[in-house]
């Protein structure tokens, strides 16, 4: 396992659209596994694969609020071409981005979604996510469009040393 480098914005590579994952190789599981060392590392909630410049429909998140999906422990879930398949209410609130470092922007999102996703097996899931866990699934799912939070933020980027709230970055 090995912590990669986070890509920033301005590099191309967080603008492409990502590739669906057709079969579970090594070389990918261990993608998956530097996915998670490099966002606890970063102390993120979520991170895409486009952010260690790796075009490939892969997120990891682990919202460390394990009891609207504990069944998948707290490594929840690899998301190999995750979709959103259900999505209501509304929440609006500060997010950060791992790959927009010192900055947070309020952003609205569903309060809950249902995502369909292949899970490390290749076998098809579907898990269900509300407030934080909703969030980090829109935020990760963009990534994948090559779509950044930058574009959805309601008013002005900050920077996060001018903010007393404690931001989650994905
Ligand atoms: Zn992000």
């Amino acid at each position: 396992m090995a912590v990669r480098q986070i890509r920033v914005i301005g590099d191309e590579i967080l603008n492409k659209k990502c590739k669906p994952v057709k079969e579970m190789t090594d070389r990918t599981k261990e993608l998956i596994e530097d996915m998670f060392e490099t966002m606890y590392e970063a102390n993120g909630v979520g991170l895409a694969a486009p952010q260690v410049g790796v075009l490939k429909r892969i997120v990891v998140i682990d919202v460390e609020d394990g009891y609207q999906y504990g069944h998948f422990g707290r490594r929840y879930i690899h998301e190999n071409h995750p979709e959103i398949i259900e999505q209501d209410g509304e929440q609006t609130g500060y997010e950060g981005c791992l790959s927009v470092p010192g900055k947070t922007g309020v952003v609205t999102r569903p309060n809950h979604v249902v995502v369909r996703a292949l899970d490390e097996n290749m076998d098809e899931i579907e898990v269900e996510g509300e407030g934080l866990l909703a969030r980090a699934i829109c935020h990760e799912c963009a990534h994948l469009d090559g779509q950044l939070y930058t574009e959805l933020v309601e008013g002005e980027l900050m920077d996060t040393e001018n903010d007393e709230e404690e931001i989650t970055e994905e």
